[in-house]
Order: C-alpha cells, then structure tokens, then sequence
C-alpha cells in the first residue's frame, strides 16, 4: 500500500515537472515563410506580415518583433493573447511611425498594425517602443473613450519598465522620462477628473501617474512581493485581455481580487472622476530620484528606494 502511493506520488511530481511552463516569456521557435515571421512564445502564437519592402533584414526585423515581445513577457509573464498578428507597412524614410492595436473578433486575434519607414536600421527599432505599447495593450480590455487613460497609463508606464528588465533602457533613462512627462499628467485649473480629460498629457501620462500611484501602494501592502504588474497578469489570467467585453471597473476589480487588494478601484475612484493632484516633487524625493542637470541620480536611501529598485527589477 504504501509502495503504491509513493508510486503515485512520484507520477504526479514528475506530470507536474512535464508540465512546468516558466511564466517567463521565452522565444522557442520561430520560422519565416515568405514576407511572413511566425513565433512562438511559450504556446502564444505571434505572426508579422509585411506589406512593401523593407531594407533591413529579417534578422533585424525578427529581434525587433521577439525584444518586444520578451519585454511584454517581463511584464504580463508571458504574451497576453493566444494569438498576435502583426501588420507592418513599408513607408517613406525610416522611423517607425504610427501604430494601433486592437482585436479582431472574427479572427480571433490581436492585431497590429504599425508602419515602419523602408530605410529603418537596427539601431533604431531597438531604440522603438512602439511596438512594446502596442502588446502590452493586448493584455487589457478595449475600453470605452472615457477610460482610454487606464490603458494608455498601463502602456505608458510598464513599456519602459519592461524594456528596462531587457537591458534595452537604462534606469535613469526610464525614471528621466517618467520625471519629464509626468507634469502632463497633472490636472490643469478647470480639468475635471480622468474620466472627463481627453487631452494627450491627462490620457497618457495621468494615466501613468495612477500607474505608478498603484504600484507603489501594492508594493508597499505587500512589502514588495506583489507590484501593478501582478494585478495585471491577474487580470489577464482571468480573462481581462483585448479579446474580452469587459469594462474598466471588472478588470480592476478582477486585478484587485488576484492580489487580495482594493488599491486599482480605490486610486480609480480618486482620479476617475474628480481633478487629483499628486505632489510629483515630493514623490521623486520619496523613491530617491533626484534630476541633476539634464540627468538622474538615486538615493538609495530614500524612503521609498526599496521600492524604485523592485519596479526596475520586478519580483
Ligand atoms: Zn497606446
């Protein structure tokens, strides 16, 4: 008998190591057919079709496709959707130019279309966020106009965070942006709350300020065990991404409920509605960043740089 259940014991250790999947994204196969590129990231299917002629070459194409999809991965643990088609377009000169993402229901897949200048080098696309935004909006519901900066914020915020942990951006690069752009974020006399500013500075950056608001509180009720990006993974998981109905208020309820938290309704409910203004200067002292001439410097003895450090590193 007893022989018997250690038998037992010893097939569902080994089932459970078969199965084992490490929630870090990783590039296991890939093949180019055509103008076409297929990978697979760990069982999530991306496909990037080119329409025109690029004259870069795959390879530089390929790295730019698999860094922002391993950069989702360091945030969302793994690509959000089951299936990614990515629709580049040749265009005149070369920056990568305007992008979109959205799901398309039929096909069931998420879909990006992005332009991308003919005569692009490597040196620029790994320099290219864009494509990095554009997955990590995958992972979240297509919300209504009015709560866009929820998902803009989440793209905003974590894309640098996510290229930081790939080596591609360097922490005072990621902090120096965030320190620059996040007064446009700020409330203006006569703004009303989140729900209620469309312009780009409130959609984008005030998104990134609840973002960042959210994150630091989760990671300070945790002490630094869960971050924004759990919430996120939790609401993914559960089936928040692009191809859901959800609204706002389900999927940060959802990403509350994953970590056993309130903090994403309670912080939405404060910026959602009503103009918040965040004492930014004194939030930069706390988590030890201090602008020096046109740079940054840390102050690992900040309050808060335990945190800053885990938000660069993830845990
Ligand atoms: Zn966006």
């Amino acid at each position: 008998m007893y022989l018997r259940k250690l038998v037992l014991l010893a097939l569902v250790l080994a089932l459970l190591l078969v199965c084992y999947e490490p929630v870090q994204a990783r590039l296991y196969s890939e093949r180019a057919s055509g103008n076409n590129l297929e990978f697979l990231f760990a069982g999530q299917k991306v496909l990037v079709t080119v329409s025109g002629k690029l004259n870069i070459s795959q390879s530089d194409l390929r790295a730019y496709v698999s860094d922002a999809a391993l950069a989702v991965g360091k945030i969302y643990g793994q690509i959000p959707v089951k299936r990614t088609v990515i629709r580049i377009e040749a265009t005149d000169g070369h920056e990568v130019g305007f992008a979109t993402s959205t799901y398309d229901d039929e096909a069931d897949y998420g879909l990006i279309e992005i332009s991308m200048g003919r005569d692009t080098s490597r040196e620029t696309l790994n320099q290219s966020w864009t494509l990095t935004h554009e997955m990590l909006h995958l992972g979240f519901p297509i919300v209504e106009r009015s709560k866009r900066w929820l998902a803009e914020g989440i793209a905003t915020y974590e894309e640098p965070i996510g290229r930081l942990r790939m080596g591609m951006v360097s922490a005072e690069e990621v902090w120096e942006d965030l320190v620059r752009h996040a007064p446009a974020g700020l409330p203006k006399p006569g703004d009303g709350g989140l729900n209620n500013s469309g312009s780009w500075g409130r959609t984008y950056w005030g998104g990134a300020i609840y973002c960042l608001l959210v994150d630091i509180e989760i990671r300070q009720q945790t002490a630094n065990r869960y971050g924004l990006e759990h919430a996120l993974r939790g609401i993914a998981s559960g089936g928040g991404t692009a191809r859901s109905n959800w609204n706002a208020r389900q999927a940060l309820a959802a990403g509350d409920k994953s970590i056993g938290l309130d903090v994403l309704t309670r912080r939405y409910r404060e910026m959602a509605h009503e103009p918040k203004s965040v004492d930014l200067a004194n939030l930069w002292k706390q988590l030890g960043i201090k602008k020096v001439g046109t740079g940054i410097v840390f102050d690992d003895s900040a309050p808060l740089a335990n945190i800053r450090k885990a938000i660069e590193a993830g845990s």
